[in-house]
């Protein structure tokens, strides 16, 4: 089965590539670029996408699918079809499902029921120590056979410096990337939002900065240590930031990703106690999200991730200290990104390194996050004008724990094409694909 995606403007930071070509793939990989002038090959479909960008499919290197045992709050497969209405081909499966993805029989389980959906590929994460427990190292080699594409125990920080290097020396023998929510418990514990004015102001326990800061310098010390590749997850701080930056400088294996919450949004939204700005990391203040800012401008930061947490309604309908922490994301951060782009702090290229060609390179995924022939045909394809409102009661995640309901956005994801196939069309640009499909066939 051949498709061509005809008449859009490519945008391939692997190869410096930034022209309107066609694109043409065959049985799940891509065949090669054409000129637009070349005719399409016989038997191919067509996908018209004049006006749009074509990049290689954005790979989200962080989300909680909840599957096995937390089947009412996501599936995989649920995670799956709200990843691909989000833009992103590829998610990765964080660990801390129940049970914990400790094994060779769970890291398996995920994989099957990512094929099985047939929508997003789905990368399972194993976890560091057994039952994310922070005391014994899991059976990483066991995992790494089954597909794991990197170690973490996110959501249960690391307790010590001596597991950390542990971990880290272990998981280099599998050539695995070890990736870290840095969180010092000894200083965030009992913490439910940012420590500050604003916790203050609200009679809130605070988490400080410094319980992310501390963590983040003590991994970037430990693979200077150990060699290993260290991956930080959803940096909030400048202090952490500041931390992978002189990492980066004296050429250690340090890489960051951060979320889209994260630089959108301050602790002053926490003032009405709703849950849904109840994560971890918290929200930080405007100094930290200028700091986050200055990180995607200088490319410190190598990558965007969801953190994509569904939690059930009647759970974050507790009250703002007992109600879990997290939200959803897949649906809402390719729009958030491109509030950047429009705003002149990154640029179209940069925002398809962050989602894909730096994701894929990150945790090794081999023939991913490029329009190289013969990689995988997995395609993200923008439209950076279409205006567009999330509404949550639409989202194809199980859980509706987002503070972006309503939110109106300008630029998304309009197609999402996993291994050659369309699984996912924008609803308002079927409209006009529709008639654009029409006026071509009438030959207007
Ligand atoms: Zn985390």
């Amino acid at each position: 089965m051949k498709l061509l995606v005809a008449n859009g403007y490519l945008i391939d930071p692997s190869q410096n590539l930034n022209a309107g070509k066609n694109l043409l793939m065959e049985d799940g990989r891509i065949l090669g670029l054409l000129d637009r002038s070349e005719p399409a090959p016989e038997g191919a479909e067509v996908f018209e996408a004049t006006g749009l960008m074509v990049a290689p499919g954005f790979i989200d290197l962080h989300v909680h699918l909840r599957e096995p045992g937390q089947e009412y709050k996501e599936t995989i497969a649920t995670g799956a079809a709200a990843a691909v209405a989000g833009g992103w081909t590829s998610i990765c499966a964080m660990p801390n499902t129940d049970p914990v993805n400790d094994s060779a029989a769970v890291t398996r389980f995920i994989i099957e029921q990512g094929q099985r959906a047939q929508l997003a590929n789905v990368f399972p994460v194993g976890a560091l120590t057994k039952g994310s427990g922070g005391k014994e190292l899991a059976e990483m080699g066991e995992m790494k056979k089954a597909g794991i594409v990197a170690v973490s125990d996110d959501g249960r920080p690391v307790p010590t410096a001596e597991m950390m290097r542990r971990a880290m020396e272990y998981a280099r023998g599998f050539d695995l990337t070890v990736v870290d929510h840095c969180q010092d418990s000894s200083l965030s514990a009992g913490g439910v939002m940012h420590e500050g004015r604003w916790s203050l102001i609200l009679g809130l326990r605070g988490m400080p900065a410094a319980a992310e800061e501390v963590d983040a310098v003590r991994d970037c010390i430990l693979a200077k240590l150990t060699g290993a590749r260290v991956h930080l997850a959803h940096l909030s701080t400048r202090g952490a930031l500041e931390a992978v930056r002189r990492a980066r400088e004296i050429g250690l294996p340090v890489t960051c990703e951060v979320t889209p919450h994260h630089w959108t949004l301050t602790d002053e939204a926490v003032s009405e106690y709703d849950t849904n700005t109840k994560m971890s990391p918290p929200l930080r203040t405007l100094d930290h999200v200028g700091a986050l800012l200055e990180g995607f401008r200088d490319g410190t930061i190598d990558a965007i991730a969801t953190d994509h947490a569904p939690h059930h309604s009647d759970e974050k309908a507790l009250e703002f200290d007992q109600a879990p922490f997290g939200i959803t994301g897949l649906e809402t951060a390719v729009g958030l990104a491109f509030d950047l782009v429009h705003q002149g702090i990154i640029s179209l290229e940069r925002l398809v390194e962050l989602c894909s060609t730096n994701p894929a390179r990150i945790f090794r995924l081999k023939d991913r996050g490029t329009l190289r022939a013969n990689a995988l045909g997995d395609i993200t394809i923008l439209d950076p004008q279409l205006e567009w409102i999330f509404d949550v009661s639409r989202s194809r995640s199980k859980s509706r724990n987002t503070p972006f309901d309503g939110r109106a956005f300008k630029g998304a994801a309009v197609a999402t094409i996993v291994a050659g196939r369309v699984v996912y069309l924008h609803p308002e640009y079927a409209k006009i694909t529709a008639s654009k499909q029409t006026e071509l066939a009438a030959g207007r």
